[in-house]
């Protein structure tokens, strides 16, 4: 697209955007009386409008029908996540019985790991990018340890070149192949949340199983973001929270996949509850562990109906979008275009203030600008937060900015840059 650095022309974009009705389906917070321009949804998705009904009807049928509810009614709880099993496996590229909608992130990584880690004396090492996200390096490292090992011996953080701020597809697959005999594991983010990079998954996942080994992604900043084909890329296992693009709300329910071709396998280790039983013979409450075939087979505890009917309000907006790819050719548009002003601000100026550390490829990110202030970082991101720009900090140096195809336009993107040029003569 041939960018130009105006209001007319960000004006022009968005009133040729054939997504631009969907913004008004989403509650705007407020700054000073009018919407703010929020730019943080790779962190927490904003409200939609519809999702308070949504609740309300799950309250309405817990009053009126209380335990019945469970079996009774067009939404019947019992099968109330049927429907979200559906869309979700459209936005991962998974066939239904592949996805379950369950649990929140972390506590679904723990129990994938229970069944896809399985070290033994020759094969015990996780392969994971350096600087991934806490939680899940705590997750990696407690699991590790519950085997026994040493996270020190057991995991091998792949950090960028000397230099480089992001990882070069070439070394992690050398990497991959380096630790061949002794990698059990290769467990990678979709989009690394701190640089916005987003890997080459079907590349890491051909390693991995070359090497022997499984391949296990956490989609959280990359599920709702970019298209995924999890089944056709053949990764063992993944999981991903909604509450970032998928704007189910704080804390929303989260999701996993597993392949399918783990189905059969009923060796497999697994904590098991009463929801991961073969649903038709759940209520026959017999002895004996017998789970549902597909990823409903992880299910542990009863369905959260009020955390799925947030989930519901959010998955109808994708429904009616259709398809992810129709929002990916949006969202690349729109963070092309802050990377395109925010290069016009270090061009004008004849300094680089602003150094975006996310990949240049359009194909190698989603929505996410990481950009790093190379003076009065905090100051600026202050400054955005004073003048209505929503976006977020990560230390020592780096606002993220998440323009986002739902509910985010080019005006949005056009009035950020003015705000962030704008902030560095106002910091000084
Ligand atoms: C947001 C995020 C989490 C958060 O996990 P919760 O269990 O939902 O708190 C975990 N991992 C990654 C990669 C994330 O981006």
């Amino acid at each position: 697209m041939n960018y130009q650095n105006s209001l007319a022309f960000a004006i022009e974009q968005d009133e040729l955007d054939s997504l631009k009705r969907f913004r008004d389906r989403f509650l705007i917070p407020k700054h000073k009386g009018e919407d703010a321009i929020y730019l943080c949804g790779n962190s927490l998705g904003l409200q939609p409008k519809s999702a308070a009904q949504y609740i309300a009807d799950q309250m309405a049928n817990w009053q009126n029908l209380a335990v019945e509810g469970w079996f009774q009614g067009s939404d019947s709880w019992l099968e109330y996540h049927k429907p979200l099993t559906r869309s979700i496996a459209n936005i991962v590229g998974a066939s239904e019985n592949e996805v379950a909608v369950m649990n929140s992130l972390t506590v679904n990584l723990h129990l994938l790991m229970i069944s896809f880690y399985k070290p033994d004396s020759k094969r015990f090492k996780i392969i994971m990018e350096g600087g991934a996200f806490p939680s899940d390096q705590y997750a990696m490292e407690s699991q590790v340890k519950f085997h026994g090992l040493d996270p020190k011996d057991a995991i091998i953080e792949i950090f960028p070149r000397e230099g480089e701020v992001t990882l070069r597809t070439e070394d992690i697959l050398n990497c991959i192949n380096e630790h061949g005999d002794e990698l059990a594991l290769v467990m990678f983010s979709g989009i690394n949340y701190y640089t916005g990079q987003f890997f080459d998954l079907p590349a890491i996942a051909k390693a991995a199983h070359d090497a022997g080994a499984y391949a296990g992604f956490d989609l959280a900043h990359a599920a709702g973001n970019v298209p995924l084909k999890l089944h056709e890329w053949g990764a063992d296992f993944a999981c991903w929270c909604s509450y970032k693009y998928m704007n189910s709300g704080p804390g929303g329910i989260s999701g996993i996949f597993v392949h399918e071709k783990h189905f059969t396998d009923k060796a497999m280790n697994r904590l098991a509850g009463w929801w991961g039983y073969r649903a038709d013979r759940r209520f026959l409450m017999t002895p004996g562990f017998d789970p549902a075939v597909g990823a409903e087979g992880w299910q542990v505890s009863t369905s959260p109906i009020i955390l799925l009917a947030l989930f519901k309000a959010s998955m109808a907006i994708f429904d009616t979008v259709g398809d992810i790819d129709i929002l990916r050719k949006k969202s690349v548009a729109l963070t092309g275009y802050l990377e395109f002003l925010t290069g016009e601000i270090n061009k004008d100026r004849g300094d680089n203030v602003f150094n975006i550390i996310t990949p240049a490829n359009e194909a190698d990110r989603g929505c996410q600008l990481s950009i790093v202030c190379s003076r009065n970082a905090k100051k600026i991101f202050n400054y955005l937060a004073e003048n209505g720009v929503i976006g977020d900090w990560r230390e020592p140096d780096v606002i993220r900015l998440s323009p986002v195809p739902l509910y985010n336009s080019f005006q949005d993107v056009y009035h950020t840059a003015k705000h962030l040029a704008n902030a560095i003569e106002a910091v000084k």
